[in-house]
């Protein structure tokens, strides 16, 4: 029997043992921490072996495949070793993939991801498609699929460190919102290997596959050249120009393929710039598909959004309070800031990924009426932005954060938490972090 062993019992690595189990294969799951107890139940129910704390190297390497989580590092030794014994390292969605006649759209990019996956779903949902939800988000396309769902269509959402590991996998509908830089730490400090495994998105796709992709992007109309996309190219941009399948005109969103559709921009229920590029991108892939126009404009216009998104929190001594948490990288902050209508006191800090603030100098600028930082270690931060004429306040827990945010801010202000950075430094993870965040709000 041939043989598959998984690095990295969470989501991702327990979808997958299930199903390589169900498909026949001799399983073996590692991980090098401690494996969580509802991932163990899950493992138990399918008689999978595991070890967890730690990798043994024989019990690895007589595997014909190696799923790898897409957490774990190309360069982690384990993985080294692996390749160096020239076994294939795969991802869980590559080999869910193998699996399954559903038409699969696949969204990726470095921001708007969720929302727009979120928001393709929901569309789907609401024209009663019969929709499954995988990637990044819910619950793992290999379980699903281990599990006998038989959907028509998948909507998933890809980070770039599944891609990596994707070879012969078919996006039908592939989605690629921006490139920015994001996870630079993950490739070796480099712009193009981070933008290499984004543009996997395209590979495999025919002429019957759509290529949704921002037109304004300069990183990704710099790598279409290199690329012979055979897929319908669907360009969108905010404005109208030559070429757009969508673009917002005269107060209209507008999508012109494969029939025409428009509707009032006003109506839209998500907001801000960045959120027209992701409503754009959704619109498009739901007319590819077929989704009539009043089902579709009835779902753009009562999405209610993601958790952790610009979302409102409240509003305190006529302070409005915005948990941004997801702005795990500078891009996102710098849309966020963009949309700010009030002096915003900004909360910023955490795990810093090589980040380069100079893309928010200008809009923190002309936005910002104070800063506090949150993390672990603010001393990039003191050196960047302390000289701006800006107050700013130093914390390094939740309670002190807002506590610091309310003294600052008048009424009229915005707090926003948008913090640039990854969260793991103070906090279990970004949901954690918006979750706190709120708690503390509502204590004000
Ligand atoms: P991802 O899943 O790619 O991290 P999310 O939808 O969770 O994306 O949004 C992450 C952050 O990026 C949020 O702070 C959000 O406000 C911001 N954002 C959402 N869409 C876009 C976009 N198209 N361009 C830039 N920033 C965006």
């Amino acid at each position: 029997m041939r043989k598959i062993a998984i690095l990295g019992a969470a989501e991702s690595g327990v979808g997958a043992a299930a199903l390589a189990k169900v498909k026949g294969f001799d399983v073996f799951v590692s991980d090098m921490e401690k494996i969580k107890e509802n991932f163990k139940q899950v493992l138990r129910e399918y008689d999978v072996p595991w070890e967890e704390g730690g990798h043994t190297p024989e019990l690895i390497l007589d595997a014909a495949e190696v799923i790898k989580s897409p957490g774990i590092p190309e360069d982690a030794p384990m993985v080294k070793k692996i390749k160096e014994a020239g076994i294939p390292v795969i991802s869980e969605i590559e080999f869910a993939g193998r699996y399954t006649d559903a038409k699969m759209i696949c969204i990726t990019g470095s921001n708007g991801k969720t929302t727009t996956t979120s928001l393709i779903y929901h569309i789907f949902q609401k024209a009663g498609y019969n929709v499954g939800l995988a990637g990044n988000i819910g619950r793992s396309l290999a379980l699903q699929i281990a599990e006998g769902c038989q959907y028509d269509y998948y909507v998933i959402e890809l980070s770039s460190f599944q891609l990596d590991n994707m070879y012969d996998f078919r996006a039908n509908i592939a989605i690629l919102l921006n490139i920015t830089p994001d996870h630079l730490d993950r490739y070796e400090g480099s712009m193009q290997k981070y933008t290499d495994a984004k543009m996997r998105i395209v590979q495999n796709q025919t002429e019957e596959d759509a290529f949704i992709y921002w037109n304004d992007d300069p990183i990704i109309s710099a790598e279409l050249r290199k690329y012979g996309i055979k897929a319908k190219m669907c360009p969108f941009s905010i404005i109208k120009k030559e070429g757009m399948i969508g673009y917002i005109a005269d107060g209209q969103y507008v999508i012109e393929y494969p029939t025409p559709f428009n509707m009032e921009q006003e109506s839209l229920s998500l907001r801000g710039k960045h959120n027209m590029y992701n409503s754009l991108a959704a619109g498009i892939a739901a007319r590819i598909s077929g989704i009539d126009d009043d089902s579709l404009r009835q779902s753009l216009s009562d999405f209610e959004g993601v958790e952790h998104r610009l979302q409102k929190v409240g509003r305190v001594g006529g302070v409005q309070y915005i948990n941004d948490s997801k702005a795990t990288n500078v891009d996102a902050c710098w849309y966020a800031l963009e949309s700010m209508t009030t002096p915003t006191i900004l909360i910023i800090g955490g795990k810093d990924k090589g980040n380069d603030y100079s893309a928010i100098k200008e809009l923190v600028q002309k936005k910002c009426a104070g800063l506090v930082y949150l993390g672990a270690d603010n001393t990039k931060l003191h050196n960047f932005f302390d000289g701006m004429g800006i107050p700013v306040a130093d914390t390094n827990n939740m309670k002190d954060c807002v506590a610091a945010c309310a003294r600052m801010a008048k009424p009229g202000y915005t707090v926003l938490l948008s913090p640039c950075c990854a969260s793991f430094d103070l906090f279990k993870n970004m949901e954690d972090r918006g979750e706190q965040f709120c708690e503390q709000v509502r204590n004000l």
